[in-house]
Parts: C-alpha cells; structure tokens; sequence
C-alpha cells in the first residue's frame, strides 16, 4: 500500500480493497535520508489501523531495497545497517511486529557464505539495538548476484541468528519459482513445502508475497505478475490458500496491476474450500 500523504493512509488504502493484510513501507524507499515519523503519522496510524481492523500481526512493512546487509563494501555495508536500523526503529514506534528485507548481495566481490555471514551479523547487531520486532528475510529469485534463493540461504542465517524468536522468513511465490521450486502441480507443491519444512520449518513462515511470474521457470528472473497470468498458474494458490501449514499470516500482493488487487484477493478468498472456514 502507498504511503503517500504519510504511513497513516495505507491501512484506509488496504481496506478500501477489502484486504485483510497489507504491506507498506515506512519510508520513501529510494532515498536513504528520511524524515523522522511525526507524533501525528504515528498516532494516526495506529488510529486507522484500530478503525479498520488490521492488527500489526497481518502487516508486514518493506524495507528500502538500497539496504544490502551483505554489501561486499564496508562504506555500503555501514550505511545499509544504518539505514535498516532506523527502519526497525520506525516500525518499534508505529507499533509493527515485522519488517520485511530482502537478505543481500555478494556483487561478485565475496562468494555467498561470507555474503551470509555478514547478513547475520547485521541481524544479530540489529536485533540488539531494537527490541521488539522481527526481521523477517525474504526469499529471492537469486538474480544477479542476490543470496536468499535457496532455502539452505535461509535457514544459515536463522542458525546465526542469536534470538530465534526474533527472525523468520517471508516466502514470494515468483521468487520461488524462478528460483527452481516448483509448485504448479501437486505433486511439486508437496514436494517443494515438504523440503521448505525440512530445511526452514513452518514455525519460521511470518508471511508470503503471492505473485505469479513472467519469468520461466529457475531462471533466476525476478519478474512478477498477475495472479493466474503467468507462469505459475492458477493451481499453485488454490493449494496455498488451502494449505493449513499456511494459515494465520499476512499474505501479501506484489502483482503487477494494482487494478486487479480488489479482485484478486476476492479470487483468492474464493479459492478457500467450504468445509475448511
Ligand atoms: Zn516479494
């Protein structure tokens, strides 16, 4: 949701969608400097997230992503940690649980396990600054030079993670898909959140991203789109919304028409088979 106007409106904007959950960010995104939250955003955030029904458990903010905590230059990396702290800190004060980042970047300077190494590092640095929120890491499509696309990325930095009760994952369909883990028939499906089990464990999933892909299958392109538009297919989220291993978490939309959302999350309302509610 926008944050246009101030953080406030994104639980009004969430609601006139009938959504049930939402993401946001707490600042502008493409900058690294920004103004500090004013008592008026944060009381009337809170204000309108009471009125509309959104407890902080179903939001799940976005960090900026010029963060790279696994930047192979310490000027890069120093300002990533910086800015990530203070993004923690935002959403401490905006009464968030949850802040979504995406792990990192070696850049080709470092190879991935010191790219994720120094990830948990800035975890653990940042889980101590601020109490009270977690950090929930994100799965990629492993573009470029990104960390993250396998589930064993995930699981490393939860083993490093000194507070385990402060760190879990957010898991993006596109992502997953893109990065070799199928889930269009049932077979896959099983098979892929059988192994995300294994490696990472149900009780870690704070949240998923439901998008479908315009890139191919492991291609490692991370290029989002429309529910049942894509590569995906409209099956992979039928069994997701009637997974009960899923339940209970804020499920958010990163598709590419914000026209569709409203209807979107309808069609997926609707997918939730009857002797199940
Ligand atoms: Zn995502």
């Amino acid at each position: 949701m926008s944050i246009a106007g101030g953080v406030e409106n994104a639980p009004i904007r969430a609601h006139k969608i009938g959504a049930k959950a939402f993401a946001m960010f707490t600042r502008n995104q493409r900058q690294w400097q920004s103004k500090p939250l004013t008592e008026k955003n944060i009381k009337m955030f809170k204000e309108n997230c009471k009125t509309y029904n959104y407890n902080p458990k179903y939001i799940l903010p976005h960090a900026s992503y010029l963060i790279n905590l696994g930047s192979p230059s310490i000027e890069t990396f120093t300002k990533s940690k910086k800015a990530f702290t203070e993004e923690m800190k935002r959403c401490s004060l905006l009464g968030l649980k949850y802040l979504n980042v995406h792990p990192g970047a070696h850049l080709n300077k470092t190879g991935e396990n010191d790219c994720l190494n120094q990830i948990a590092d800035a975890v653990n640095e940042t889980l101590e600054i601020v109490k009270g929120v977690t950090i929930v890491c994100e799965n990629t499509a492993g573009e470029g030079t990104n960390v993250g696309y396998r589930f064993e990325h995930l699981a490393k930095i939860i083993e490093m993670t000194d507070d385990k009760k402060r760190i879990g994952v957010c898991i993006d369909t596109c992502h997953m898909f893109a990065a070799g883990y199928d889930i269009r028939s049932r077979e896959a499906y099983e098979k892929t959140f059988d192994e995300f089990d294994k490696v990472i464990g149900f009780n870690f999933l704070k949240g998923m991203h439901l998008n479908d892909a315009k890139s191919q299958f492991a291609s490692r392109v991370d290029r989002h789109n429309s529910i049942g538009m894509g590569n995906i297919g409209i099956d992979a989220f039928r069994f997701i919304m009637n997974d009960k291993r899923i339940d209970d978490i804020p499920m958010i939309l990163e598709t590419t028409n914000p026209d569709l959302w409203q209807k979107e999350i309808e069609m997926l309302y609707g997918f939730i088979e009857k002797h199940q509610v």
